[in-house]
């Protein structure tokens, strides 16, 4: 346990009491730090998958040879989506440990990464969305997937775009400014 000095008459007191045991001068309430475990153990726990997900979409080439040769486009708006999303889990992860650590900034990291990650998924998303739109209006390429392939491409679209907007959203709640730790 540790002291503190009393600001009044200089004489030692232990931590954490209401007033001075010497004099009786009344210390002001220090607020007790307490830790976000819940919140760092979620956003540990998504920006390690989230962070797992974009590497590895890198190594596997993100998308399909054949899908690239009808749709251009995807490949970089893919990519972009990769590097973007490898570059915020590392943030989140950096923000968590600093967190773990007591380190004052580590929750607006946390949540700065947040708010930046939410308004990029909903630009590329948005992007990814209206280059589908596109190609399947232009040159009617997602008409010619089988419908069983473009269920699932669909599905992955929509799944990752809303997916990632719910798992920054999740997060900033826990690290939201006005929650007092
Ligand atoms: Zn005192």
């Amino acid at each position: 346990m540790g002291f503190v000095l009393c600001p009044e008459c200089k004489a030692e007191a232990p931590e954490h009491t209401a007033a001075c045991p010497k004099c009786g001068m009344p210390f002001k309430a220090t607020p007790v730090v307490k830790k976000p475990i819940i919140g760092l153990v979620v956003a540990a726990i998504l920006g390690a998958i989230g962070l797992w997900w974009a590497l590895s979409s890198f190594m596997a080439g993100a998308i399909d040879p054949a899908l690239c040769a009808i749709m251009p486009a995807l490949a970089p708006c893919t990519m972009l989506n990769a590097s973007v999303n490898s570059l915020g889990n590392s943030i989140l992860l950096i923000g968590v440990v600093l967190t773990a650590f007591g380190h004052q900034n580590g929750p607006r990291v946390i949540r700065i990464t947040c708010i930046l990650m939410l308004v990029a998924t909903i630009l590329l998303g948005g992007w990814l969305f209206s280059l589908v739109w596109m190609y399947s209006l232009v040159s009617g390429s997602l008409n010619a997937m089988e419908p069983q392939f473009r269920a699932g491409f669909v599905a992955g679209i929509i799944g990752s775009s809303t997916g990632g907007i719910f798992v920054w959203g999740v997060i900033a709640i826990f690290f939201r400014k006005s929650r007092t730790w």
